[in-house]
């Protein structure tokens, strides 16, 4: 076994090994380098002999100081390392970065399904919005129904989907913050793989009426057509007994799935494609392997003139100076600014920090701290410039590279990403997860081949043939760049779809309840 290891920059002064099982102590390295200690695999080892205070410089920037003489060939784990404190939010380079444009690419496309309102969709889905929580079992009853006795009927639709959450009563709906779960939900409904067919199922007394979740004019096409919002509510006098129910709201959706049945799939261009990349699980090789292939696709998406988001406030938050400079506009720098400021003060509420982030898994996994984290997660936006800034629950309107500012929690970012207007959404993962969403596709991309080995049947891609030198960053972007293609224009299916691993919708409520 040839000892392999991989360092970021020309200036960092510790390498990962990239060994499966790790490196033995006594294991002398191509350069000559003894290691004085065990190393295990993504876990570093130092280069040189690193002095107590000195920087320990991974992706060329300073992601700890040594709390001791650190010899060279030692293992360099987070409890040898005092983690720097997050970056001030004033004085940052704005807009500073101008790359070369990047050649635009023409000729990719992909057949998806077109709206009223010009976006499109990578499936065709019933949606049924609610609410609140408390009719998310009769529309659990009412899905499975309305799969097993309509859906045949309409071979041209893919799924019936109950969009359930825990929000919509004993909230505090006019505080601070309530506006984000609000926006969400509404977001969520027109997100372009439901074909603009909003229909409600609503209690009746709680605090999140239908008509505040959907006002007048939220939904392009109703006005167009002239119609009311489609709303079934639980305690209108009409309904007599819980099949009354039922009924009532497979009648409402054999309505919109006549609708979504005539939905034909057509030749769309590649920028009609709505791309959201997260990590989850990640050790590290996800900055290795993983991110900078999503980062290379990144680039192919927006020089094809698609939508690209990343996200995850506290993944990025240390990076905030090169995030700022990657700005088009001093507005656009301000912007992310101003979402890592709400989010700071949002975390301080809590008596919380940035440090908060990383997980038992991510640290096993050799990523010491957020400031690794980040700098291994920024890398998923590649090298385009920074267009737009989205606070979390907004719907996306523009193209190009986006920064949707939202919490890094998987579950809680891939639903503020739907809202956005997500029809394709691209998930890293080290440790491994079996994460997927019933309302759009996930392609996960597996950071080491031991994991794409072990979850052959749940990971898409293998980005760990970069660790292993036998693929280069660029082909292992570009194979993910086709089978988005391919995913979208349902071609082909993830393996997330395939098994149906959907996980629960998460709205994100920085207000209290009540
Ligand atoms: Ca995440």
């Amino acid at each position: 076994m040839t000892p392999l290891t991989i360092r970021m920059q020309p200036r960092d002064n510790v390498a990962i090994v990239a060994n499966h099982g790790g490196l033995p102590a006594g294991t002398v390295l191509p350069d000559g380098l003894h290691l004085c200690d065990a190393v295990p695999q993504g876990h570093k080892v130092a280069l040189v002999d690193i002095p107590s205070d000195g920087a320990v410089l991974r992706y060329g920037i300073a992601i700890g100081y040594a709390l001791k003489d650190i010899p060279a060939g030692s293992w360099v784990h987070e409890r040898l390392l005092q983690m720097p404190s997050a970056r001030e939010l004033d004085n940052l380079p704005i807009a500073t970065v101008k790359p070369e444009p990047l050649p635009t690419l023409e000729g990719y496309t992909f057949e998806g399904y077109r709206n009223a309102d010009g976006s499109v969709g990578t499936r065709n889905i019933l949606a049924i919005t609610t609410t609140v929580q408390c009719v998310s079992g009769v529309v659990e009853f009412a899905v499975e129904r309305i799969k097993a006795e309509l859906l045949p009927k309409f071979p041209n639709v893919d799924d019936v989907v109950g969009l359930e959450h825990t929000y919509g009563c004993g909230v505090a709906i006019d505080a601070d913050g309530a506006e984000i779960p609000i926006r969400t939900l509404r977001n969520i409904s027109l997100n372009p793989n439901f074909g603009g067919e909003v229909m409600v199922v609503s209690l009746g007394c709680e605090k999140l009426q239908p008509e505040r979740l959907m006002p007048p004019g939220a939904i392009p096409i109703n006005d167009q057509r002239g119609e009311a919002l489609d709303v079934v509510c639980l305690q209108d006098d009409a309904h007599v007994g819980f099949m009354s129910m039922i009924d009532s709201i497979m009648k409402t959706a054999e309505h919109h799935l006549q609708r979504l049945n005539q939905r034909r799939r057509e030749t769309v261009p590649a920028s009609e494609l709505v791309v959201g990349v997260q990590c989850g699980g990640s050790d590290a090789f996800s900055g290795v392997t993983a991110n900078p292939a999503v980062g290379y696709c990144t680039d192919l998406l927006v020089r094809a003139g698609a939508s690209v988001m990343f996200s995850e406030v506290t993944e990025v938050r240390d990076g905030i100076d090169q995030l700022t400079s990657r700005a088009t506009t001093p507005e656009v720098a301000e912007a992310m600014i101003r979402e890592m400021a709400w989010y700071d003060a949002y975390l301080a509420r809590g008596r919380a920090d940035r440090s908060a982030n990383t997980t038992p898994g991510n640290k096993k996994g050799g990523l010491s701290n957020i400031v690794e984290k980040a700098m291994g997660s920024i890398v998923k936006s590649g090298s385009a410039p920074i267009s737009g800034v989205l606070s979390p629950g907004e719907k996306l309107k523009q193209k190009g590279l986006i920064y949707a500012a939202t919490p890094a929690s998987d579950f809680i970012c891939g639903t503020l990403q739907l809202a956005a207007g997500m029809n394709l959404h691209v998930f890293t993962t080290g440790r491994g997860t079996p994460y997927g969403l019933a309302e759009c596709p996930v392609i996960k991309v597996a950071t080491r081949t031991d994991l794409a080995r072990r979850w052959h049947d749940l990971m898409d891609v293998n980005a760990g043939t970069i660790a292993d030198g036998t693929k280069t960053i660029e082909e292992v972007g570009m194979e993910l760049f086709q089978l988005m293609l391919d995913v979208a224009s349902g071609r082909k299916k993830t393996w997330a779809e395939h098994w149906k691993l959907h996980n629960a919708l998460v709205l994100f409520n920085p207000a209290p309840v009540t």
